[in-house]
């Protein structure tokens, strides 16, 4: 099923769906949660500092199974109002050249097929569009397999949000794990890698609160619509 049109009638079946396993959907991580035991990003940052580099997984397709100890509905609907106005102050970018948000919809809270909700904001624009770094800070895990296809992990320069960008056509040249990214920064191209419908290019982009135990791949989602939508004014 095409990523980003789905009906609104959908969204009943996600209520409803919550525990189904993931499969599918645009793009990767996006029904993994942390562990409600998992310490808020902000004791985090203090003192001992959790392991940045955890044991990679076999690959994006994490094999989490979506902690059903956390309520779903809540998490869409305030992912944390700390985080959101964390990420507000970061003054994130529309990561796509030339696009408004006038023209993204948020479906943040929208289904997917295997009972999956998507916890991502997809962005139209036309293969090879750049894709632009929305904020300052590094690159962490560059993929090119999975449902995400060419995709890129990001964290801010505090460490504290994990941006993932996926479905793009190529990396720019010099990107590597590791490098650090000033917001605007182009870092990939619009395409339709992974299971993007080939004739909707689209940048899918997570935004996730980097959990305490590192396992960047697995944070809580925010929704970056509102926060953008603020900025793009
Ligand atoms: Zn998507």
């Amino acid at each position: 099923m095409p990523c980003q049109i789905v009906s609104k009638l959908m969204r009943r079946v996600a209520l409803l769906s919550v525990l189904c396993l993931p499969f599918a959907a645009c793009a990767r991580p996006v029904l993994y949660y942390p562990t409600p035991e998992s310490v808020p990003s902000t004791s985090a940052k203090a003192g001992n500092a959790p392991p940045k580099t955890p044991a990679p997984r076999t690959s994006t397709t994490s094999t989490a199974v979506p902690s059903t100890k956390t309520p779903l509905l809540m998490i869409g609907g305030s992912s944390g109002t700390s985080d959101m106005e964390y990420l507000r102050g970061r003054q994130i970018i529309v990561p796509v050249a030339g696009a408004s948000m006038g023209k993204v919809e948020d479906t943040f809270d929208e289904a997917r097929e295997g009972g999956r909700v998507h916890r991502a904001i997809d962005i139209l624009a036309p293969r090879g569009t750049p894709i632009l770094s929305a904020d300052d800070g590094r690159i962490i895990r560059m993929t090119t397999s999975g449902l995400g296809g060419i995709a890129m992990y990001t964290e801010d320069s505090e460490g504290r949000i994990v941006y993932y960008y996926a479905h793009m056509e190529r990396f720019r040249d010099d990107m590597h794990p590791g490098r650090a990214l000033a917001k605007g920064d182009t870092i990939g191209f619009v395409g339709t890698t992974g299971n993007a419908p080939k004739d909707t290019p689209h940048l899918h982009f997570q935004v996730m609160r980097m959990p305490a135990d590192g396992r960047y791949w697995a944070g809580d989602p925010i929704n970056p619509y509102p926060v953008l939508v603020g900025s793009d004014r």
